[in-house]
C-alpha cells in the first residue's frame, strides 16, 4: 500500500499535470520546506524515563506563517506528518487564508497515559520545537488526541521561555486564555455547512436526510449534532471500537453525553451495534468519515452506498477508493474544503490574539459560514465548468494559488 505521503505527492502530480504547472514550482511543492525530528524524554508516573519521537514539518510558507495541528497517536511518523503538512498548505490556500501548511505530532498512545505524563511530554515537545514556532512563524493547533488543554500547556511553555504571555503562538486554546468562541465546534460546523450546500445542489432535502458518521470526536460529534439540529436523521455513529445504528435516528446529544460520562458507544441501549465497515456501507444520503485517514480504501469503497461523502477527517479516502467512488457516481466533498472550518476559525482566533480584541460568537459563526459557503461555491462551480471531480477542482484552485505566490515572489537567491 502506498504511504500517505506517496498518495499526497501523486495527488499533487495529477493536479500539476492538470494545471500544466511550472516544473520548478512543482518540484518545490513536492517536498516540505523544513522538517524537524525531536526526541521527547518524559518522566512517567512510575519514575521511568520514556523517550518519544516527535516531529514538526513546515511544507510551504509563501503566504506567511505556517499553520497546522499537533497529533498524538501510536502511528505518527515523519511521512504522515509531512503529508498532513502538505494538505494544510492546500487547505489554507483554498480558503484564502494568509498561511502556509505545517503539521506536528508525537508517536505515543494518549489513552494509556496519565494527565501528568501528557503534560510533561507536551511541555518537553514544545521546548524541542520552540525554534520553529511563534505567532509570526508557525502556529500549532489541536488534532487527533490533542485538545484545548494541550494547547494551554504549549502556550504556557512557549510563554515561559519568552518571559511574556504569547497567546497567538497556538490556536484552539481555552477561551479564558485567548481562545476563540466557536473554535471548538468550528470544524464540525464547517462540515455541516458544506454538507447542507452540497445536499441542496444534489436535491437532497436535509429534513429527514439519513446520515452516517464515523468518529464521534471534535469533528464527527459536532457535525452529527449540528446536522441533527438541521433536521437530518443520524442513523449511525462509530468510534475506534465500533458504533451504534438506529434506523429512526440516534438521539445524538444523549449519546454524546453518555459517552462523556464513560459509556462505550458500542454498548448504548436502544440501538444496534455496528462495525465501522458496516457503517461505511450503509445506504444513507450523506456519509461523513470523520476519524482517521484511509478509512475508505480499495477494499471497501465498492460497498459504499451513500449519495454524498463529506470528508470530515483528513485524507479519509485513498486515491484508489476515490476512483471507485467516482465510477459509482458518488459525490465526494474533499477534506481540504469540508474540514477547513477549524483552520478558518483558528485564523480568527490568531487575528483576535494579535489585536487583543475579541469577537462575539454569532459574528464568528457568520464569518465562518461566509467563508465556507464561498469556498464551496468556487469549488462546485469550477468542478461543474470543467466536468472534473470536486477534489481535483479544489486541489487545482489551491495549488494554483500557491504556485502563483511562488511565481510572483521568485526563487531566492
Ligand atoms: P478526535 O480525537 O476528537 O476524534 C477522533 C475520533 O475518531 C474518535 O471518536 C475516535 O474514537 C475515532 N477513531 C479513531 N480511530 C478510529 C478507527 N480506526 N476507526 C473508527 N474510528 C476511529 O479527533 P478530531 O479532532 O475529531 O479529528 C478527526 C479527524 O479530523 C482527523 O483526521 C483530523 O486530522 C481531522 N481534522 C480535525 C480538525 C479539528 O479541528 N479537530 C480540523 C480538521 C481536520
Amino acid at each position: 500500500m502506498p504511504t500517505m505521503l506517496e498518495e499526497a505527492v501523486v495527488q499533487l502530480d495529477q493536479v500539476a499535470a492538470h494545471l500544466k504547472l511550472d516544473e520548478g514550482v512543482h518540484k518545490r511543492l513536492r517536498r516540505a520546506q523544513r522538517a524537524l525530528i525531536v526526541s521527547v524524554p518524559t518522566r512517567m508516573d512510575d519514575g521511568r524515563v520514556e523517550v518519544f519521537e516527535g516531529y514538526r514539518v513546515q511544507h510551504d510558507n509563501s503566504f506567511g506563517p505556517t499553520k497546522g495541528g499537533i497529533r498524538y497517536h501510536p502511528n505518527v511518523n515523519l511521512d504522515e506528518v509531512t503529508a498532513l503538512a502538505m494538505l494544510m498548505s492546500w487547505k489554507c490556500a483554498l480558503m484564502g487564508l494568509p498561511y502556509g501548511g505545517a503539521k506536528g505530532g508525537v508517536r505515543c498512545n494518549p489513552p494509556a497515559m496519565s494527565q501528568g505524563e501528557l503534560e510533561r511530554m507536551t511541555r518537553r515537545y514544545t521546548s524541542e520545537i520552540v525554534l520553529l514556532i511563534g505567532p509570526d512563524l508557525d502556529i500549532p493547533a489541536p488534532d487527533v488526541y490533542t485538545n484545548e488543554q494541550t494547547m494551554a500547556w504549549m502556550m504556557d511553555t512557549y510563554s515561559m521561555q519568552r518571559g511574556i504571555t504569547v497567546p497567538g503562538v497556538v490556536t484552539g486554546k481555552p477561551v479564558l486564555l485567548g481562545g476563540s468562541l466557536g473554535r471548538r465546534e468550528a470544524t464540525g460546523r464547517g462540515v455541516a455547512f458544506v454538507a447542507a450546500e452540497a445536499a441542496r445542489e444534489l436535491k437532497i432535502s436535509l429534513q429527514g436526510a439519513t446520515v452516517a458518521v464515523q468518529g464521534k470526536g471534535n469533528v464527527g460529534g459536532v457535525a452529527a449534532r449540528l446536522l441533527r439540529e438541521a433536521g437530518c436523521r443520524i442513523v449511525a455513529l462509530a468510534d475506534s471500537k465500533g458504533g451504534v445504528h438506529h434506523a429512526k435516528g440516534l438521539d445524538i446529544p444523549r449519546v454524546l453525553q453518555a459517552v462523556q460520562e464513560g459509556a462505550r458507544l458500542a454498548e448504548m441501549p436502544d440501538a444496534d451495534k455496528i462495525t465501522n465497515d458496516e457503517l461505511l456501507a450503509l445506504p444513507v444520503d450523506i456519509l461523513i468519515p470523520a476519524a482517521l485517514e484511509g478509512a475508505i480504501h480499495e477494499g471497501n469503497a465498492a460497498a459504499v452506498r451513500a449519495k454524498l461523502v463529506v470528508e470530515g477527517a483528513n485524507g479519509p479516502t485513498t486515491a484508489g477508493a476515490d476512483r471507485i467512488l467516482e465510477q459509482k457516481g458518488i459525490r465526494v466533498i474533499p477534506d481540504i474544503l469540508a474540514n477547513a472550518g477549524g483552520v478558518t476559525v483558528s485564523y480568527f482566533e490568531w487575528v483576535q490574539d494579535l489585536q487583543f480584541y475579541f469577537w462575539r460568537e454569532e459574528e464568528i459563526n457568520q464569518r465562518l459560514k461566509e467563508i465556507m459557503v464561498g469556498a464551496f461555491r468556487r469549488v462546485w462551480d469550477s468542478a461543474a465548468e470543467q466536468r472534473i471531480p470536486m477534489r481535483l477542482a479544489a486541489m487545482s484552485l489551491a495549488v494554483r494559488r500557491v504556485a502563483e505566490a511562488h511565481r510572483v515572489r521568485g526563487l531566492y537567491p
